[in-house]
């Protein structure tokens, strides 16, 4: 049977479960593929040709990396599949064309939003309790990156959703940690820390997490983050206050917030967490659309950003990968979209979008591949080591 644009999101969920995991996860990867084939005339790529990254104009020193990731979890059927694709038009249209896109891309950690996306900075399965103000136990890729390169504090940045994401930017290991990780910004702590607890303006902003247990902690001290926002993102209080409330949501302030320190601080490494697309959790279709929806739009106006921006145009490689999917209609032990808690191969198997200079454009690949290579290949590319990282690099950017 010949799999059609009209056809291939049905059928993979028909062979999804019939297959076994491993081939499951073949099948979905190669739907995906032939679907991008044919709603945006993606070409397959051949991995035996590389991509031409060591010939690209900026020298090694001058290149730049954003990590955006797709959170909490969005599945085929909402994106990549013919009933899915009008919710990710930036994507399709815009970002897709200019990018090397790889359809099989496994988690095989712990689906919790904070352990993942510390795997994936790390670039092994991290075990750590999702719920628990922890550091990851492996160097992250911050501390790789500004020990192999000697970079500064200021050259690495993650912007982060949620306040129990506090600790992801650098790891509690032995030969790393302390003082060698990412400045970590929390916009919603900023935001509270500017309104001084006086936010009833602002509450759609402040939502913490879609999930219950949740260990927030209840960060102390204001002081740090104010002096963030004036001597760091040279905004005024009032300024940010003002711009927040033209914001309809968290991802909107973290991208708000990614946008200022790009023009302000031009980190090298910045590695951004978006997380509305988590609201399914509350079991609301349409948010969970939307949310998919605003990530897509937010997506490209990052991009837009990088090629604006004198510091990043012409030598910033974007990321775009979501932590991991979520369950499947049919599998008994879940509740469809609203959840990530069966494991299946739908909830594990996701892709992830790769631009900018050196990198092929309007290619797809579709063998396996793993959330943990990603360390190992912004290692590569921008020429560190990434020794303790259980991944590979990713030959077909580099
Ligand atoms: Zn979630």
């Amino acid at each position: 049977m010949t799999i059609s644009p009209q056809n291939c999101g049905h059928l993979s969920a028909a062979r999804l479960r019939a297959a076994d995991p491993r081939e499951a996860g073949h099948v979905l990867a190669r739907t995906r593929r032939d679907f991008l084939r044919s709603a945006a005339g993606v070409a397959v790529g051949n991995t035996l040709l590389r991509s031409y990254w060591a010939r690209a104009a900026a020298s090694p020193a001058k290149r730049k990396v954003i990590v955006v990731t797709f959170g909490g979890g969005a599945r085929d059927q909402e994106t990549f599949a013919p009933e899915g694709q009008e919710n990710i038009p930036h994507l399709m249209r815009e970002l897709i064309p200019q990018a090397t896109f790889f359809t099989q891309v496994v988690n095989r950690g712990i689906l919790g939003h904070y352990v993942a996306t510390a795997s994936l900075a790390t670039g092994v399965y991290e075990t750590i309790n999702n719920f628990a103000s922890l550091p990851p136990q492996s160097p992250t890729v911050f501390e790789y990156f500004r020990k192999g390169l000697k970079r500064p504090s200021s050259d690495a940045w993650v912007v982060a959703p949620s306040n129990g994401f506090n600790r992801i930017g650098e790891s509690s290991h032995r030969s790393y940690g302390s003082g060698l990780g990412a400045r970590v910004i929390l916009p919603k702590h900023l935001l509270t820390a500017a309104t001084s607890g006086r936010s009833d303006d602002y509450q759609h902003l402040l939502r913490d997490n879609y999930e219950t247990p949740y260990y927030a902690p209840e960060l102390a001290g204001s002081e740090f983050e104010l002096q963030q926002l004036e001597m760091i993102l040279k905004l005024s209080v009032d300024d940010f206050k003002a711009h927040a409330q033209t914001l309809s949501s968290p991802d909107e302030l973290s991208v708000y917030i990614a946008h200022q320190l790009m023009r302000q601080v031009s980190p090298s490494l910045l590695w951004i967490t978006m997380h509305d697309i988590d609201i399914a959790h509350a079991g609301a279709y349409s948010l969970y659309v939307e949310g998919i929806q605003r990530t897509d739009r937010l997506c490209s106006d990052l991009w837009k950003t990088i090629q604006s921006e004198p510091e990043y145009a012409g030598r910033t490689t974007l990321f775009i990968l979501p932590d991991f999917g979520r369950d499947y209609d049919d599998d008994a032990g879940g509740n469809g979209f609203q959840h990530h808690r069966t494991g299946d191969v739908l909830s594990r198997t996701t892709w992830m979008l790769v631009a900018g200079p050196g990198i092929r454009e309007n290619v797809v690949f579709d063998r396996a591949m793993e959330s943990t290579d990603l360390v190992p290949t912004l290692g590569s590319l921008l020429g560190f080591s990434t020794s303790l990282a259980q991944g590979k690099p990713i030959a077909e950017l580099l």
